[in-house]
């Protein structure tokens, strides 16, 4: 951190726009699918067409809702669309319905954990429902700028949090936490690039011990967690420069440079009452009942926190483990069928799907969706090593020639490598014996030295007799029969 933190504390809200994965329009039946060629998903409901009406999508109403029990919040009873009215070329209506003054969702909370391994609270203000809006493109026009209105009316949720963030690193936190939630939960795909979870930072500072806050801005739509945190270290050295030297803080509206890792200033900071809200006539208000929310209750999926305990107690999983095997529900997913398949130790199954696994999948820039290598296959492995047919170095092996996808996509793949590589872990004594008096008869000063006390050149032994079997020597056997030998 570069500036003085016993004498500047930051104070941080977060607004995150969140798409929600619905096939259809928040108001209308046309597409949501990301990437069609331009306007072609923009009906007469999207173009704002005099004469047609706004129709609620019902699922985009279920997985606000979801959300709102998710963070633990108040699902308003009854809330109300508003016109929020500002005029900008990809907007075609001159207005974006919103929520305002009643939105779905309102009181929760998401807890982080600090660096330091506590738990800290950020409280989320509201979570409301509103259409996004089209998209300006510049790339391929001269002189003039394109309008897609594909993206105009995708259902959004706006979740507004409490000024809890003290620093750049807990906004990331809540952030990842955040955006971990919406996956699970599958409101939304999470795709920052294509802009289906973006943020907006706003950021004060204050000298520590003052109970005010200080003039906030608001940093645009950063839409990575890398770059939000780099806009909120920038905008905090700013206003610290800003107020040592004797300035004020302008609340404004700035755009982050990721190319500079600077903010400026894009437009001073409107108000509410810019925007002249008021109730949608075209639209009822939305009543949501108890009836209605214990049923929605009823289809959410174990969430990220309540999984990840799940998974310390009934696999005997470290917390770190567990962390890492929850990340992704998919992930989670594919752990546990591992463990159910093999029958394989718990442990075991998590050290190779958090390290064999994700390494090479992060190798091949691959998610757990798309692994070459399926949980039955794995699992097929782990047998193998479970009942010794294979050693661990060998199952290594096996590993990396069903990544290369040899012995086929089934849960057999690993049986065939075995058997077609002729894998089989020697067993006999025989065969070992011979290579240990092998080795021993080529290393004689070795030999010695071991004889005359050094216990150390044991493990030279083993992997000699190892390297002599190409692997596939019983290690627990040549272990005890190098003891006697030796
Ligand atoms: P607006 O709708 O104008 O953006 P809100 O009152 O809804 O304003 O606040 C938006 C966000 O700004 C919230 O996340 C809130 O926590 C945060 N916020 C409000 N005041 C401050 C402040 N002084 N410093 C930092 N963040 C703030
Ligand atoms: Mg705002």
């Amino acid at each position: 951190m570069a500036y003085d933190t016993s004498t500047w504390e930051a104070v941080i809200g977060l607004e995150v726009h969140c798409q929600l994965l619905t096939k259809s329009k928040i108001f209308s039946g046309a597409s949501t699918t990301y990437g069609a060629a331009p306007n072609t998903q923009a009906d007469a409901v999207t173009l704002g067409l005099p004469g047609v009406l706004p129709v609620l999508n019902a699922t985009a109403l279920e997985m606000a809702v979801k959300f709102g029990l998710a963070i633990d919040a108040q699902i308003a009873e009854r809330c109300v669309f508003a016109r929020k009215h500002y005029f900008y070329p990809d907007l075609p209506k001159g207005y974006q319905i919103s929520q305002y003054e009643l939105p779905i969702v309102a009181k929760g909370h998401l807890d982080i954990e600090l660096p330091g391994g506590e738990t800290k609270r950020i409280g989320i203000t509201r979570a409301h429902m509103e259409e996004d809006a089209g998209k300006s493109l510049h790339e391929g026009f001269v002189g003039t700028t394109g309008i897609d209105l594909n993206r105009a009316g995708t259902p959004l949720i706006e979740i507004v949090s409490e000024p809890d963030i003290r620093s750049a690193a807990e906004a990331v936190a809540y952030l990842k936490k955040l955006h971990q939630l919406v996956v699970y939960l599958g409101i939304c795909d999470g795709n920052m690039q294509e802009g289906s979870f973006r943020c907006d930072a706003n950021v004060s500072v204050r000298r520590k011990g003052e109970t005010k806050f200080g003039t906030r801005t608001e940093t645009k739509n950063v839409n990575s967690f890398r770059f939000v945190e780099k806009a909120i270290e920038y905008e905090i050295e700013r206003q610290i420069e800003v107020i040592e030297s004797g300035g004020k803080v302008v609340q404004e509206t700035r755009l982050f440079n990721p190319d500079t890792g600077e903010t400026r200033a894009m437009r001073s900071k409107e108000e509410a009452m810019d925007y002249r809200y008021f109730p949608d006539p075209d639209l009822l208000p939305v009543v949501v009942g108890t009836a209605e929310i214990e049923r929605i209750r009823a289809t959410m999926p174990e969430l990220p926190e309540a999984k990840k305990t799940r998974f310390m107690t009934q696999y005997g999983l470290s917390k770190y483990d567990a962390t890492v095997l929850t990340g992704e529900a998919a992930l989670a997913d594919y752990y546990e069928a591992v463990v159910k398949t093999s029958g394989a130790d718990a442990k075991l199954c998590a050290n190779w799907v958090s390290g064999d696994l994700l390494g090479a999948l992060n190798k091949l820039g691959k998610d757990i969706g798309s692994s070459p290598v399926s949980a039955a296959m794995l699992a097929g492995l782990l047998v193998r090593l479970a009942d010794k047919t294979i050693s661990g170095k060998i199952a290594k092996d096996v590993f990396e020639a069903m990544l290369a996808g040899e012995g086929g996509s089934d849960a057999s793949a690993a049986d065939a490598i075995i058997k077609a590589r002729g894998l089989v872990q020697i067993t006999d004594e025989g065969p070992i014996l011979k290579a240990i008096e092998d080795v021993m008869a080529k290393n004689p000063q070795q030999l010695a030295d071991y004889r005359a006390g050094k216990d150390k050149l044991l493990g030279f032994f083993v992997g000699q007799v190892m390297k002599a079997t190409q692997g596939k020597a019983n290690p627990d056997l040549v272990n005890k029969l190098l003891k006697e030998k030796l």
